[in-house]
């Protein structure tokens, strides 16, 4: 096979699962054919018991200056100042989008047949935007207070405790134009707003009437609509071929895309990029699943399918159609698979990790 190109690109390992999915997809990379030059940094809990933080700046810098990074996950601390490396490296680098496709391979179970979804979530505000005061905090107390002089109809309980939920036009025009310009790239036919904007008329309604007015500028190429989130649930359960792109604020698009992973064969196999202006970091919908680490027993295939979305994205798509008909093979055949992907979890016929990563690159040849 020949190498084409040699690009540079971060790669960040993460922690829990993350090494052993991050090295499996390092090597399927490889054998599609790209030679990257990786740049590996670390973030997580191990960095963090050295350096003192889980997300040193050498990975911030990193990542800034090669543009294209895949990372594994990494463990969220409990009690640290951060919240989340996760939230804190997709604010650092303006990546405002979050890109999921969902698409059922063959060979994989679902309730439906056809399955091919692509869920971009607003990466930026929303609930997420960590804005939140503790109950019984002096902030939260005075902020009831605030509330109360703003709308005497404001009800409280006592003490609550409150998150903050800011949704801009500003935000919303930007996600909403890039799942336009993702459809045209993607060639789908359709984009679906998702909201409750019947309820919260001006966080969610903003989105909703700002979504209608981008959708204008692509009248006669994309289809546009709309739904309500507990709509949408019970309708992606029950119809979801009907669904092509979603575009969601931020906490409805965490949980829908979990939602939609499920639909296509679970976590283990939905991969995930974040994009900004200049910046992607690829990298799989699922956590760091630390009861698996070290175990070589977690399925690669939603980490190597961000790799093929990388592939995509830096224009080797030689390369990655050849990755993700591998993978499609080996899922299709079901003999290679992780547990996960077995009829039966406890099956004793599932390979682990590397050995998954050893049948896609066979397939590769
Ligand atoms: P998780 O995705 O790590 O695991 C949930 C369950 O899904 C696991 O117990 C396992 O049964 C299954 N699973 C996940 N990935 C799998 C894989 N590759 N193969 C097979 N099975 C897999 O979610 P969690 O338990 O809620 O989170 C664990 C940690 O990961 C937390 O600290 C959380 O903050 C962090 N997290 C990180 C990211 C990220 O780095 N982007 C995303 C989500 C969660």
């Amino acid at each position: 096979m020949d190498k084409v190109k040699k690009v540079k690109v971060t790669l960040i390992p993460g922690d829990g699962i993350g090494p052993e999915v991050s090295l499996a997809t390092q090597r399927c990379i490889e054998a599609a054919g790209v030679t990257i030059n990786w740049e590996v940094v670390h973030a997580g809990t191990e960095i963090m018991e050295k350096k003192g933080t889980p997300l040193p700046q050498d990975v911030i810098d990193s990542v800034r200056r090669n543009k294209i990074a895949i990372k594994g996950p990494v463990t969220t601390p409990i009690g640290s100042g951060f919240r989340s490396v996760n939230v804190a490296l997709r604010k650092e680098l303006d990546l405002f989008a979050c890109l999921r496709p969902c698409k059922l391979y063959p060979g994989v179970k679902s309730i439906d047949e056809k399955i091919d979804l692509v869920i971009v979530r607003e990466n930026s505000e929303d609930l997420y935007a960590g804005i939140e005061f503790e109950a019984k905090s002096k902030e939260a107390d005075t902020l009831v207070r605030v509330i109360r002089e703003l709308d005497p109809k404001a009800r409280f309980n006592l003490h609550p405790a409150i998150s903050i939920k800011p949704i801009s036009e500003a935000a919303t025009t930007r996600i909403v134009r890039f799942a336009f310009e993702t459809a045209i790239q993607m060639k789908r036919k359709k984009v679906t707003a998702v909201h409750k904007a019947n309820i919260m008329k001006f966080t969610d309604g903003l989105f909703l009437k700002t979504a209608r007015e981008v959708a204008k500028e692509y009248e006669g190429r994309i289809l546009f609509e709309d739904r309500i989130v507990d709509n949408m649930c019970m309708q992606l359960v029950q119809r979801p071929a009907e669904y092509d792109v979603l575009v969601l604020p931020n906490l409805y698009g965490d949980i829908i895309s979990d939602l939609c992973a499920g639909l296509i064969g679970g976590l283990g196999v939905a991969p995930g990029a974040n994009i900004g202006d200049t910046i992607a970091l690829f990298e799989a919908t699922h956590g760091s699943a630390p009861k698996y680490k070290g175990m070589n027993k977690a399925n690669p295939t939603a980490m190597i399918l961000s790799g093929m979305l990388m592939l995509r994205h830096i224009g080797e798509t030689k390369a990655a159609d050849r990755l993700e008909n591998a993978v499609a093979k080996v899922l299709k055949e079901g003999r290679s698979v992780t547990y996960d992907l077995k009829k039966d979890r406890h099956d004793p016929a599932a390979v682990g990790t590397s050995q998954m990563a050893d049948a896609i690159i066979k397939a590769m040849q």
